[in-house]
């Protein structure tokens, strides 16, 4: 048997990493810099007022309560900017220029508000509600790392040093293709012998969370010509091929039958569940064969995928995070085999309640957890109370 760890590493080189490509800041969200971002401006490009008031010459409002002619308005936006005269005030708005002469902001709070003339009724510091330029970013300076993860604060800042793409690899694009001649669309009627298609939607669901790019192929009876078919039309415009079903030791196994001796390699891998395993190349094409047990199918896609995918995207930390939690209850594990069972996490009481036997076929249970629950090979026996691994599963 192969090791979890080992088929892992086999699963990452074969996926790789994408291209970089420059995507336009709406696409990039969760993914990683490729390169570091220098901003060409200042932020705030231009000292700016940080309030609605008035713009001044602090000595002017020195001996408050004074009334000082409006000379006009600034209002955001405006580029023409007017001098201010010694002994008048500007009207300003909040993120407006700070017009030559005044070095200081009377905020509207403190003054009757006037268009003509104004009332102010306190004094103000020199330099008081002015935003500077160059305060928050320096022009020339790197503001975001290569690889740093592109969340929404760091897509904000980018806009608003104006780039409008950024430099990143780009989402692998991923075929889902599910086989089984038992298998129905949701939605229509069942026959006896019949089971609803649920991988599909799941791993496609689970290929978008990974930030990847799915197209599902709903599904293909147990034929080899029916599988190559949809296989081959579809090769040529993703980066992975990712199947399920049709990869244990029984006869119809479409897809051992279709690429075993095709450039794809199947092999039993120490873990329970998910133990029979394929990856290779077909036609050129990384091509992973996840079986088709939905608990089997969703733990592999975890286990060996997700990490893939993130690490092609250029994450330099592509698994889950692993937490350590006591365990509510025993759990019995196959020694020899790393088993990840379902469970909830409990983050404030530091425990973990296995949901559902270790049987691959829960999807019932798989669907109330929240975490993988890891069991290390050696171990066959765990008691309630036991530090075990948490692989918590947020989006
Ligand atoms: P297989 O690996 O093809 O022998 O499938 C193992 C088990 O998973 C069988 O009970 C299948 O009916 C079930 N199964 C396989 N593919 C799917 C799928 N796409 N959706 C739901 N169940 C599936
Ligand atoms: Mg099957």
């Amino acid at each position: 048997m192969t090791g979890v760890d080992e088929h892992l590493a086999a699963v990452v080189e074969l996926v790789g990493v994408t291209p970089v490509a420059e995507l336009p800041l709406a696409d990039c969200l969760g993914l990683v810099l490729a390169r570091d971002l220098v901003s060409a401006i200042a932020l705030p490009p231009f000292d700016n007022s940080a309030m609605d008031g008035y713009a001044v010459r602090a000595a002017d409002v020195a001996d408050a309560p004074v009334e000082l002619p409006v000379a006009g308005d600034i209002p955001a936006g405006r580029v023409d900017l007017p001098e201010l005269a010694h002994g008048t005030a500007l009207r300003i708005m909040t993120g407006a220029p700070v017009p030559p002469g005044a070095d200081a902001v009377v905020q509207v709070e403190l003054t009757d508000g006037g268009t003509e003339r104004v009332l102010v009724h306190g004094d103000v510091p020199e330099g008081a509600h002015i935003r500077r330029a160059g305060e928050d970013v320096r022009p020339g300076s790197v503001v975001l790392r290569a690889g740093a993860e592109l969340g929404a604060a760091q897509l904000g800042l980018a806009a608003a040093v104006g780039a409008a793409v950024l430099p990143v690899r780009r989402r692998p694009r991923v075929l889902v293709l599910s086989t089984g001649s038992e298998l129905v669309e949701p939605g229509t009627p069942l026959l006896h012998g019949q089971i609803y298609e649920s991988n599909g939607v799941m791993l496609a669901a689970a290929v978008t969370a990974a930030g990847a790019l799915p197209t599902l192929l709903r599904f293909v009876p147990d034929d080899v010509a029916a599988f190559h078919a949809a296989l081959d039309e579809h090769l040529s415009t993703v980066d992975l091929v990712l199947t399920s079903g049709g990869v244990s030791a029984g006869a119809y196994e479409v897809v051992k039958d279709a690429l075993a001796g095709n450039g794809v390699e199947f092999r039993k891998v120490a873990m329970q569940p998910g133990m029979p395993q394929g990856a290779g190349r077909y036609r050129g094409v990384p091509v992973v064969t996840l079986p088709g047990n939905p608990v089997s199918a969703q733990v592999s896609f975890e286990v060996f995928v997700r990490p893939a995918l993130r690490a092609a995207m250029g994450h330099r930390s592509p698994g889950r995070p692993r937490l350590s939690a006591r365990l509510t209850e025993p759990v019995r594990s196959p020694a020899g085999r790393r088993q990840f069972r379902r469970g909830v996490h409990d983050p404030v009481a530091g425990t973990v309640s296995p949901v559902g036997g270790p049987g691959s076929h829960l999807l019932g249970a798989l669907a109330l957890a929240d975490c993988l629950i890891e069991v290390p090979e050696p171990l066959a026996e765990l008691a309630a109370g036991d530090l075990v691994t948490v692989l918590p599963l947020a989006p």
